[in-house]
């Protein structure tokens, strides 16, 4: 059996592997979750595991979705033709937060990072570029960080795409050199998307 001070570590450490929570926060909301009335802590962890057990991939996008095809994709109002490449799903979460892209998306999983070995394999560009040639796409907006591995991957997608006559821009440089999209204010990130080359 474990020992009282096994299980709250045990806690503690599996809270301070979330993206963002350091050792000393996960003490806390450890603390918090063992002396809420218990319907509460029940509930939170409820929602995770119901969450990975019915959210799976968008077949399209690969945006978060219940369904196959995700409400974006399955929106008739949408452009299908124009696509916005993204890095994750809260990128996809801050654009429609947003309401500025009334196309569609394509969330890349990641960004090529040799040095971490994420390599082309590692993300849905094989997918990107089959839906660009199988699905008559006119434009596609690169919504991906202004960073060495946001640049790379642009370039990357742009080089593989170069002759397929799709228009391809990328979201201007208001997003602050080294800057992450998640971390730029909604009226820069608008300013970008409207100014993208
Ligand atoms: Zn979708």
């Amino acid at each position: 059996m474990n020992s009282q001070n096994e299980i709250l570590e045990n806690l503690i450490n599996n809270i301070s592997k979330l993206p963002g929570i350091g050792k000393k926060s996960a003490r806390r909301i450890a603390y918090y979750l063992i002396n809420t009335p218990e319907h509460n802590a029940i509930s939170t962890a409820n929602s995770i595991i119901e969450a990975r057990e019915k959210l799976g991939l968008c077949k399209e996008c690969f945006n978060l979705s219940e369904d196959t095809i995700c409400s974006v994709c399955s929106d008739r109002s949408r452009n299908k033709e124009a696509i916005l490449v993204i890095e994750n799903f809260h990128d996809l979460y801050l654009f429609e937060k947003l309401n500025i892209h009334k196309g569609v998306y394509h969330v890349l999983g990641g960004l090529l990072n040799p040095l971490d070995g994420i390599g082309p394999n590692a993300l849905r560009l094989d997918e990107l570029f089959n839906r660009v040639k199988e699905h008559n796409i006119s434009e596609l907006i690169i919504g991906l960080n202004h960073s060495i591995e946001g640049d790379s991957t642009s370039l990357y997608i742009s080089n593989r795409l170069n002759s397929s006559g799709v228009k391809i821009s990328r979201l201007a440089s208001g997003i602050p050199v080294g800057g992450e999209i998640e971390y730029t204010d909604e009226i820069t990130l608008r300013q970008a998307f409207e100014n993208r080359k």
